[in-house]
């Protein structure tokens, strides 16, 4: 245990919902793997966590002014956040895909949306990627702050899609969401926990090196299974 960190205790920030990486369980606790995550890593390490469900663009905020140490949130490392903060080592692989309700059968490729609505995001990939495509596609973007009430959207028909991650799309449509995807997958960047830069190096250290250990150990891909495998 590096002793610069013991007793300790770093805020972190997450997003509100965003299964199986967030998400609150029938009793109202905050779970999922970037939870499990992180709170192995820092029993392990020696210091202690404590999370705020802010919400992604709130949590990318509070870490630009140093409101929290760091961010776990199905964040992707990508290149213009890396001139804003430091990651750590990617621990999922992500990308961006499109879904529709499941009742709808007019939207089965991206040249279906012309004249529509779809849905995003507030800061995210997926609304990065909705947008680069808006103008050629011909559809409007409205953001949002939550995933859920970006679904509720799409499903009272006030948009058409929504664009999110792969695996938190595919686990809500595992769990019958009211959502289908129609469209593959967008390449995308991998994961990774993020501070700001230049502070907290010791906690991004320490958070590779729990990582290495939570995957040398086989707790990483326990913690996986628990979400992934079967998540009804
Ligand atoms: N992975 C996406 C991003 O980093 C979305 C994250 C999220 O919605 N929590 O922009």
């Amino acid at each position: 245990i590096p002793s610069s960190l013991a007793g300790k205790t770093f805020v972190i920030g997450t997003d509100t919902t965003f299964a199986p990486f967030e998400f609150r369980d029938a009793g109202g606790e905050l779970t999922g793997i970037d939870m499990d995550i992180i709170r192995e890593i820092a029993k392990k390490q020696g210091f202690a966590v404590e999370i705020k469900s802010l919400g992604f663009n709130a949590a990318l905020q509070a870490l630009s002014s140093n409101q929290v140490d760091g961010v776990i949130a199905g964040m992707s490392i990508t290149e213009p956040r890396k001139q804003i903060y430091d990651f750590s080592d990617p621990y999922f692989e992500s990308g961006v895909q499109m879904a529709v309700a499941k009742s709808n059968s007019d939207i089965k490729a991206y040249e279906d949306l012309r004249g529509k609505t779809v849905t995003a995001k507030t800061g995210s990939e997926g609304e990065t990627f909705a947008k680069s495509i808006a103008d050629k596609y011909g559809f409007t973007v409205k953001s949002l702050d939550q995933s859920a009430t970006m679904y509720e959207l799409v499903k009272s028909g006030n948009a058409v899609a929504v664009f999110d991650d792969y695996p938190v799309l595919a686990y809500g449509i595992s769990q019958n969401n009211g959502l289908k995807s129609v469209t593959e997958k967008e390449k995308g960047g991998s994961y990774g926990f993020a501070v700001n830069k230049g502070q907290n190096p010791e906690l991004l250290q320490a958070f590779n090196t729990g990582l290495g250990d939570l995957k040398s150990t086989g707790k990483y891909q326990e913690i996986l299974d628990k979400y992934l495998k079967d998540p009804t």
